[in-house]
């Protein structure tokens, strides 16, 4: 029964995960069903990758366009931010 010191291991590995995190662009986070909304609706959207709002009657294929928000010239089209990878999807937690 020697206290081991597993939590200096996971330290480092959290650690390890901040650093590499730090590389790693902004992505936009979007619900299966807002992903296909902006794909499939009539509206096209985009999105800023600055401050991640979001951005209507944005084209598919737009890139740097100016931000209404935040101003800066970072908005996408929903489409374009899916061929640059900056689009993460997650399954909704419906229960
Ligand atoms: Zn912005």
């Amino acid at each position: 029964m020697s206290p081991k010191a597993p939590e200096s291991a996971h330290r480092r590995a959290k650690f390890l995960g901040n650093r590499r995190g730090q590389r790693i662009m902004n992505t936009i986070q979007v619900t299966e069903s807002e992903a296909q909304d902006y794909m499939f609706g009539l509206g096209h959207v985009g999105f800023c990758l600055a401050c991640g709002e979001r951005a209507d009657g944005c084209e598919p294929d737009a890139s740097n366009y100016r931000c209404e928000y935040c101003g800066k010239h970072e908005v996408y089209g929903f489409e374009e931010l899916l061929v640059m990878g900056k689009v993460e999807i997650f399954e909704e937690d419906l229960g």
